[in-house]
């Protein structure tokens, strides 16, 4: 009879750390077939690379649009609508080089800048649009706003820029972790509030429109998360674990939560931790200009950065779904840890 009794005792010990084990371990956001669809819709031919203003991108953000109504997100738009639309201003070159574009991406601004110098080249307005998404919190008067830019480079000389890690990678990501929040019916502290931003490769102009344009509406905002480029890695990156977090310097509680996040992965990302301060290179820019935390998600420079190769085919879907783990987990500690006040 002791020897069943000892046998029972084992057991337990035995499958209590099993348990541990297992509890522990991080679960998926979304199921990964969910967010590699929306990846490889988004940079399908049918978007035409999503430049800012075409027909590609419209049909982008009505899709974003339609994702964000069927997942029950609530609009956070203009006129209770998805969409903030804006208009963007752009210099035409007069006598565009033989193959070059009669536009440049560096010849865009928002309309009412008062920093145009080039103002003697011809010009030309084109309409725009960011689309928004709100999961309201038990506390209104503070927000965490999620974005990431679902424009792209459009086509050049007729060939598309598909841009399927440059940006749909970072847009499907938003989506999902949104999803997460609804499906299970929790509500957040704080206003969750997603962003799908425009002309990110024109100088980050869609969430530059947003900071300029919020007002008192989002409340406080406690934080900016930004994902530009989740689901490739570098060519260097052997283990295809690296991973680019920026922030603020006086940050430390933000990458503290990532490091401790990240021991719970059976196969721990590499950090590459760097300081946003004074860089331009994706949307985080206003929101860290104004003063606000931020930390952005990148997965590394792949040898199809801005190329026609950045197709949907080549996607990592486990090191995106642990990306989107990691992004989830940090945004509840920073609900929990009542950040910011
Ligand atoms: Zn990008």
């Amino acid at each position: 009879m002791l020897r069943y009794f000892y046998l029972l005792l084992a057991f337990l010990q035995f499958h209590q750390a099993l348990s541990a084990q297992y509890l522990n371990k991080p679960s998926p956001v979304d199921k990964p077939e969910n967010f590699a669809a929306v990846v490889t819709f988004l940079s399908s031919g049918y978007m035409e690379g999503r430049e800012a203003g075409s027909r590609g991108a419209s049909l982008g953000s009505d899709f974003i649009a339609l994702m964000m109504q069927i997942n029950g997100i609530d609009p956070f738009g203009d006129r209770k609508s998805w969409f903030q639309d804006f208009k963007l201003i752009r210099f035409r070159n007069e006598k565009p080089e033989p193959g070059e574009s009669e536009y440049n991406d560096s010849d865009y601004f928002l309309e009412g800048d008062t920093t145009i110098t080039n103002a003697s080249q011809l010009i030309d307005t084109l309409p725009v649009r960011n689309v928004i998404g709100i999961i309201p919190g038990n506390d209104t008067s503070k927000s965490i706003v999620i974005g990431a830019h679902y424009d792209h480079l459009g086509m050049r000389n007729g060939l598309i820029f598909y841009g399927a890690d440059d940006n749909a990678s970072g847009v499907a990501g938003m989506l999902s972790l949104a999803k997460k929040w609804v499906s299970s019916g929790e509500k957040p502290q704080y206003n969750l509030i997603f962003c799908a931003w425009t002309a990110e490769e024109k100088g980050q102009l869609g969430s530059s429109y947003f900071v300029r344009n919020m007002g008192t509406k989002t409340g406080k905002v406690l934080i900016c998360f930004n994902m530009d480029m989740i689901s490739r890695s570098a060519p260097e990156d052997t283990t295809g674990r690296q991973i680019s977090i920026g922030t603020l310097p006086f940050s430390e509680d933000l990458r503290l939560m990532a490091k401790e996040i990240n021991l719970r992965f059976e196969r721990p990302f590499e950090f590459d931790l760097w300081d946003v301060t004074g860089h331009t290179g994706s949307d985080y820019r206003f929101f860290s200009e104004a003063g606000i935390p931020v930390m952005t998600f990148f997965s590394g420079y792949n040898s199809d950065y801005h190329t026609t190769a950045d197709t949907s085919d080549k996607i990592d879907l486990r090191k995106m779904s642990d990306i989107l783990i990691l992004v989830d987990e940090i945004i509840r500690k920073v609900l929990r840890n009542s950040y910011g006040n």
